[in-house]
């Protein structure tokens, strides 16, 4: 009864951004640990250069970059004895204010945790310190011909990634980043160091893959490594017009993807420099795909006509290079924000979805810096077959969940007097598409942390089963809750606002 009444009092499971009016101890902290062998800059001098200006502009108290998991444990330590609260730097990418640098409090930069380790041959795997960026990673198994299963960009950190899910062009095959983890390393709430793999701490295994931040701060993950020769990237555009036949191939090609295709997308986006929409669909794949020249349509007599593909671009690149590429099209220095949602594979609700997209945009056409598009990306029965890998992660997907796609919304703007204009927007945008699936029938409840907007209940659509389960991992291994009270940035399993009276240990 009693985990029941604090369910119902902590319903939220939110990515809180700030603490705010408190600055706990992290004056004396910051000075207490001036005397550690760790290095030590005050003030955000090396932190303007965040992905987002929302991070960017934050100052922490200090920023401290520990350069062995054993700096990290005594960091948590000096923070937990001066009660300071702090947040974890890896590769800086999350969009929003405090998830990964502390307003007035302790900044763990994990940069310096660079070492980086190739095991080919059988069982080929990369060891990962947690302060690489997946551009680190590509690189050092290129020589191999090797790649991992990171993320489509370059500039984004390794465990940050994993620790929410992780797709790459090549997750078809592989399966997301998480499921490619093969061990982590972390520290957890009282210092301990500990590796956590399928048979040694399987439930902290588990619960990293998919829970995001709540459990331990990650000093180093090993994953697989597979043969990646260089691919084919195709692109092709079309007249939003004829979007409706670009939705019948995606939902095609989700359905049952062409034998050699790595991985489909289709980008739906507001060009802000020809002031007009543009729709267009990307594939991975290692063969050059048969790319169509004309698409047909059906006029009411049920005679063909021909609608024509406006453009067509394709190349053959490494990972690497073609991560870099993607970096090209999301600079740093702007205001962003994120949304996610997860709905059924149905050209029609794609389609619909794609009209809300277009009349909401019409509200923010005139934002100076405006770049605003959404992705729809295909979660096949295959790749969702991975995730049961070394005992499943805390996702909450399973193949019979399949297909899905994950629509994800990209946006940035320049001028901060918009804030709150694109925060309404973004609200608006995510309700208008939530009910349009809902009213279809086709809305999946998972919400893909990695894209997720910060307002989101994120947890709630990992299920119910796995929610208690990774809360009562959480209470075992954090009692005192460092993670979630003391580290507020990032989607929390709990509410800040629970109160300690109500955490009954007993329970456990
Ligand atoms: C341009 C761009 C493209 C992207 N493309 C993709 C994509 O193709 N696929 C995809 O899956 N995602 C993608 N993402 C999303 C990205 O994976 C997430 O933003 C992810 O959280 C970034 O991790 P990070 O380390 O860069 O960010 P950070 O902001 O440093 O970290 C993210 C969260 O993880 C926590 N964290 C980081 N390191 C550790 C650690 N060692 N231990 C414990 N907690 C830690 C942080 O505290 C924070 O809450 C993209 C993001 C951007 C900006």
């Amino acid at each position: 009864m009693k985990m029941l009444k604090l369910i119902l009092v902590a319903p939220l499971c939110f990515a809180a951004s700030v603490v705010s009016g408190v600055t706990f101890g992290c004056k004396q902290a910051c000075l207490e640990l001036s005397n550690f062998d760790v290095s030590r800059s005050t003030g955000n001098t090396a932190l303007s250069s965040l992905w987002s200006n929302f991070q960017a502009e934050v100052e922490p108290e200090c920023r401290l970059v520990p350069r062995h998991n054993r700096d990290v444990a005594e960091i948590l330590r000096v923070i937990r004895k001066f009660n300071c609260h702090f947040a974890v730097l890896g590769g800086g990418t999350s969009p929003f204010k405090g998830a990964s640098n502390a307003d007035a409090g302790i900044t763990i930069d994990m940069q310096s945790l660079r070492d980086l380790d190739v095991v080919d041959g059988e069982n080929a795997h990369v060891v990962v310190g947690a302060g690489n960026l997946w551009a680190h990673v590509y690189a050092a198994l290129a020589p191999f011909n090797m790649s991992a299963t990171g993320t489509r960009n370059s500039l984004t950190g390794v465990i940050g990634s994993i620790l929410g899910g992780g797709i790459l062009f090549f997750s078809e095959a592989h399966g997301w980043a998480c499921d490619t983890v093969i061990e982590f390393e972390l520290v957890l709430a009282n210092s301990s160091v500990i590796l956590a793999n399928e048979h040694q701490n399987p439930e902290i295994f588990w619960a990293l893959r998919g829970g995001g931040n709540n459990f331990g701060i990650v000093t180093r993950v090993s994953i697989e490594a597979f043969k990646n020769p260089p691919t084919w990237y195709t692109f092709q555009r079309f007249s939003p017009d004829h979007m409706d036949l670009v939705f019948n191939r995606l939902e095609a090609h989700t359905n049952s993807m062409p034998n050699d295709v790595c991985q489909i997308a289709v980008t739906f986006q507001w060009h802000v420099p020809t002031d007009q929409f543009v729709v267009s669909e990307r594939m991975v794949a290692y063969e050059l795909p048969e790319l169509p020249e004309i698409l047909w349509r059906k006029d009411s007599q049920g005679k063909l006509e021909p609608v024509s593909v406006l453009q067509t671009v394709s190349y053959q690149r490494s990972i690497l290079a073609m991560a870099e590429k993607m970096d090209q099209m999301n600079p740093h220095g702007f205001f962003n924000l994120f949304g996610s949602l997860t709905v059924y594979n149905d050209s029609d609700l794609f389609t619909m979805l794609a009209r809300v997209f277009m009349a909401e945009i019409e509200h923010i056409k005139t934002i100076e810096g405006l770049q605003v598009y959404i992705v729809y990306n295909p979660l096949t029965s295959k790749a969702l077959s991975h995730m049961q890998k070394r005992g499943g992660n805390a996702l909450g997907l399973e193949s019979r969940d399949g297909p899905l796609t994950i629509i994800n919304i990209n946006l940035h703007w320049s001028k901060q007097n918009d804030n709150d204009q694109m925060y309404v927007f973004m609200r608006n945008l995510i309700k208008g598409l939530r009910s349009t699936a809902v009213q279809k029938g086709l809305l999946h409840p998972y919400l893909f942390q990695n894209h997720a907007f910060e307002e989101e209940n994120l947890f709630d659509g990992y299920g119910v089963v796995n929610v208690g389960r990774l809360r009562t991992l959480q209470k075992i291994l954090d009692p005192d809750r460092v993670f979630q009270a003391l580290q507020p940035g990032g989607f929390k399993l709990w509410a800040d606002q629970v109160d300690d009276a109500q955490w009954d240990k007993s329970e456990l």
